[in-house]
């Protein structure tokens, strides 16, 4: 039945930056009903919180109901429905279940979905949600051949856990994993992707995600799922129909230019001896003029900001990448709105050592710093920029090797203007600072180097290290005595 509601606050999305957002905001202010509106059926918590240093953080990520937000706030009311449609205007907001909400202050975290690369093709797959990677679980079992199309996050970690089924990876860098790495790194990497998988499998730390009977599906719109994260392969087997791991084939320096269907391809004009290219379900084209038959291609190719309920009739400023545009505050260009994590896009200047990436970290600490914008504007209090937006940094795992990831770890923006220090201990550890002007300003740590606070330490006094040259990753030097 339809209902209006007045609340103080209203925040959309179950993902990591609308609960973090959410409980922030029903802790600070518990005499104000706090609604949580969300798409999905279970919502994410953040547990285990630990920060490693001044910036590094890491957490595991329970898939929870909403009861147990709900019990713990007993301001906070979760609904489970999806936003429709948003007059920022009125500071009205409506749900898929016929609730409307009269808000004070809003914050989007509607979070993001996969940049498809051909939308509405059976043989095309997006991982995204716990349902999107049930499907390609399903489908994985049934395959002999996949084709993996981008060079992220996503695409690193999958073509590393596939198993017993061929894949082929076209990139369209020189290297792999060029969102994260140079090709340096890459080249460290490379011997992991043909090491068989026995000596692969370490214990994994992280909680795992789990899906209970109350949940497991998307939105009524079945495409709104909470992104996963960390360790979002582990409980469910990637395992393809082949008995032994049938390996990674590397396709640099290409894109997909077709995707043809079994019915497609065999009628086709295409100059190539069909008949070797066996019958397969799909047929994918690379720009490079290779063939590959398939059975199906998974587009892991970036993803873009869940915006489109929120559009219609309003003004919101949109950044080249299509997130809401916010400012230092988290606040949209419509009044009262703020939005966090993956549906918006930073537009204040940034710090010289940091960038937005589309990661969990930056969901939790922008939804967190949200909360606190929100609650300091209704307070009329002042707030500044979180430390947390000084200095980029991120912990995560691939390959199975630890990675820690400061600053320009990629020399990101910096053109000419750099040198490159690199230590590197096969199969064991690759550490590479950013210098500019004979500081610190990047570095990529590959394994246990044990070297991370020291480092964003360098990074964030900015001191000369020129004197030191290359002696700063001698690794007979005990780099901490070095600078205490
Ligand atoms: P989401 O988690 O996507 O949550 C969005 C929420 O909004 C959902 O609850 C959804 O149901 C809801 N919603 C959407 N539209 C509406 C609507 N109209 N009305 C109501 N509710 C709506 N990051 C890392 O840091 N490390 C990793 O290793 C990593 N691996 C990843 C692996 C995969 C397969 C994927 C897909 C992402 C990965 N990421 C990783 C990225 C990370 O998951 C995201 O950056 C993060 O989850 C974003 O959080 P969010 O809260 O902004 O959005």
């Amino acid at each position: 039945m339809a209902s209006d509601k007045q609340v103080t606050f209203v925040i959309v999305g179950g993902g990591i930056a609308g609960v973090t957002c959410a409980e922030q905001i029903a802790s600070q202010f518990a005499s104000d009903e706090v609604c949580l509106l969300t798409a999905s059926p279970l919502v994410k918590t953040v547990t285990n919180f630990k920060q490693v240093s001044k910036t590094l953080e890491e957490f595991d990520i329970e898939e929870q109901p909403s009861s147990v937000l709900e019990e713990k706030y007993p301001n906070l009311k979760v609904i489970q429905s999806a936003v429709n449609l948003l007059r920022a205007e009125e500071h009205l907001l409506q749900a898929e279940n016929g609730q409307t909400f009269h808000y004070k202050k809003l914050c989007i975290c509607s979070g993001a979905r996969p940049k498809l690369l051909y939308q509405d093709n059976p043989h095309v797959l997006g991982i995204r949600d716990t349902d999107s990677a049930q499907e390609f679980q399903k489908r994985l079992s049934k395959a002999k051949r996949i084709v993996v199309i981008g060079n992220g996050g996503i695409a690193l970690e999958l073509v590393y856990e596939v198993e017993g089924c061929e894949v082929i990876w076209a990139i369209k860098d020189k290297a792999i994993g060029n969102t994260f790495f140079d090709a340096g790194a890459a080249q460290f990497l490379i011997p992991s992707l043909e090491a068989e998988k026995k000596e692969r499998s370490l214990p994994c730390k992280r909680a795992r995600y789990t899906t209970d009977k109350t949940g497991g599906q998307s939105g009524a719109t079945g495409e709104l799922g909470s992104a996963l994260g960390p360790d979002w392969h582990q409980g469910i087997e990637l395992k393809g129909t082949e008995q032994n791991s049938s390996g990674v084939h590397i396709e640099y320096e290409c894109e997909v230019s077709q995707i043809y269907t079994q019915q497609e391809f065999l009628r086709s004009q295409l100059d190539t001896e069909k008949s070797e290219l066996g019958l397969w379900p799909a047929y994918v084209q690379l720009t490079n003029g290779t063939i590959y038959g398939c059975d199906f291609v998974v587009s892991a190719t970036g993803v873009v900001p869940n915006t489109d309920p929120f559009l219609s009739g309003n003004h919101f400023e949109l950044a080249g990448d299509h997130g809401l545009r916010v400012d230092d505050h988290m606040r949209t260009s419509e009044q009262d709105v703020y939005a966090a994590g993956d549906v918006c896009t930073a537009g204040w200047e940034p710090s010289a050592l940091w960038q937005q990436m589309r990661l969990w970290t930056q969901a939790r600490q922008m939804g967190w710093y949200a909360a606190r914008c929100m609650a300091a504007d209704v307070l009329e209090e002042p707030i500044e920029l979180d430390f947390c937006f000084e200095l980029f940094s991120h912990i995560t795992k691939f390959f199975n090797y630890k990675v820690v990831l400061l600053g320009k770890f990629n020399a990101q923006g910096l053109g000419q203007d750099h040198e490159l220090l690199v230590r590197c201990t096969k199969g064991q550890e690759y550490v590479k600072v950013v210098l500019t002007g004979g500081r610190m300003v990047g570095a990529v740590l590959i394994g246990e180097t044990d070297l991370e606070e020291t480092f964003e330490n360098l990074i964030l006094n900015q001191m000369d290290l020129s004197r030191y040259g290359e002696e700063l990753l001698n690794p007979n030097i005990d780099i901490e005595d070095y600078f205490d």
